[in-house]
């Protein structure tokens, strides 16, 4: 869910931001309302609130996250971070250590986000976002954050930012970058990833928004309370996508076990801190979660897959 448009930054790499058609959206009590038919018609597990900035509606961002089971919400953390309910996994978005960050996202602004973190007590996972200039620094980042998990993706091409988009990696460079992250995971254990998802994500989604599990499960909402056309970078190049997630899941409908394993920690684990420690604990003993939920919701995923691949074999 877009929570807002508004935002206290201009981050570079915004295709947010940039993006100016239909900027309307819904007042505090249509917001609500529109959240509690969601849960009613989709009854989702997580609800993920994205901006612009979502702290910008703080009040409102307090009430809406108790909706649901578990709420995600990425902030670029330069506002105080209040006391969030238990069932909420703060992502703070972080694209390199100091002078990479600011170079992108502002002057001061990781010296404001190190401080915000310095009180906030409850486990958190950093978002990076990596492109042409800031991922070579990428491991300097991991390195200043011992034991914070990343959720991390490269950068999707979006036409917000015009036909030509400097930021995306392409060709040797994104292939580096991919080896880079591979290390890092299984040097650091604190990159949420696999080597099935970091292979995807090498390859964008050739095919497009209609071979995109996002596209396909996962419903985005503007902030007028709309649904976005494929996702919520929506107007993007798919054929380089680089979202966490899309790879995820990807590697999830190829029934991967390392991503089936790590997804049924990360999306699905029982308590908040499961969630946000997955990261970390990917290398270490099994937690002891329970399966049958899990794997019904792995199974129909297979499934569904299996059943159009008959569908298209008829042809
Ligand atoms: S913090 Fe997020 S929404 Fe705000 S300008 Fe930066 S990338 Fe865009
Ligand atoms: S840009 Fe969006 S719709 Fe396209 S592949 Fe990526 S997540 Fe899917």
């Amino acid at each position: 869910m877009d929570f807002t448009y508004r935002c206290n930054l201009r981050c570079k790499h915004c295709y947010f931001y940039n993006w100016q058609e239909n900027r309307c959206e819904l007042s505090d009590q249509e917001m609500l309302t529109f959240l509690h038919a969601l849960r009613a018609e989709h009854d989702p597990r997580i609800c993920i609130f994205l901006g612009g900035e979502p702290l910008l509606r703080r009040e409102l961002l307090l009430k809406a996250v108790e909706l649901f089971p578990v709420s995600w919400v990425a902030t670029n953390g330069t506002l105080p971070l209040t006391d969030f309910p238990d069932n909420v996994v703060l992502f703070v978005s972080l694209d390199g250590p100091e002078e990479v960050n600011d170079a992108i996202r502002g002057p001061g602004v990781y010296r404001r986000v190190r401080e915000n973190l310095k009180g906030y007590e409850a486990p958190f996972i950093i978002t990076s976002v990596l492109n042409r200039l800031n991922w070579r620094e990428f491991p300097r980042l991991v390195e200043e954050w011992p034991g914070v998990p990343f959720y991390v993706s490269l950068h999707t091409p979006s036409r917000a930012l015009g036909p030509r988009d400097p930021f995306v990696l392409v060709g040797r460079e994104r292939d580096t970058c991919i080896d880079m992250l591979v290390k890092l995971m299984e040097e650091t254990g604190q990159i949420i990833a696999t080597r099935a998802m970091l292979e995807s994500m090498r390859h964008g989604i050739p095919d497009g928004p209609e071979e995109c599990p996002v596209h396909k499960y996962l419903p985005c909402y503007d902030p007028c309370g709309h649904l976005k056309p494929t996702c919520t970078m929506h107007p993007a190049d798919c054929s380089l996508c680089g979202l966490h997630c899309a790879h995820l899941l990807k590697a999830l409908e190829a029934a991967d076990p390392e991503t089936v394993e790590l997804a049924r920690r990360f999306l699905i684990a029982d308590t908040v801190d499961e969630t946000s420690k997955v990261g970390v604990t990917m290398d270490r003993k099994r937690q002891d979660i329970p399966d049958d939920r899990f794997m019904r919701i792995v199974e129909e995923v297979i499934r569904k897959r299996r059943k159009l691949l008959e569908e298209l074999a008829k042809y």
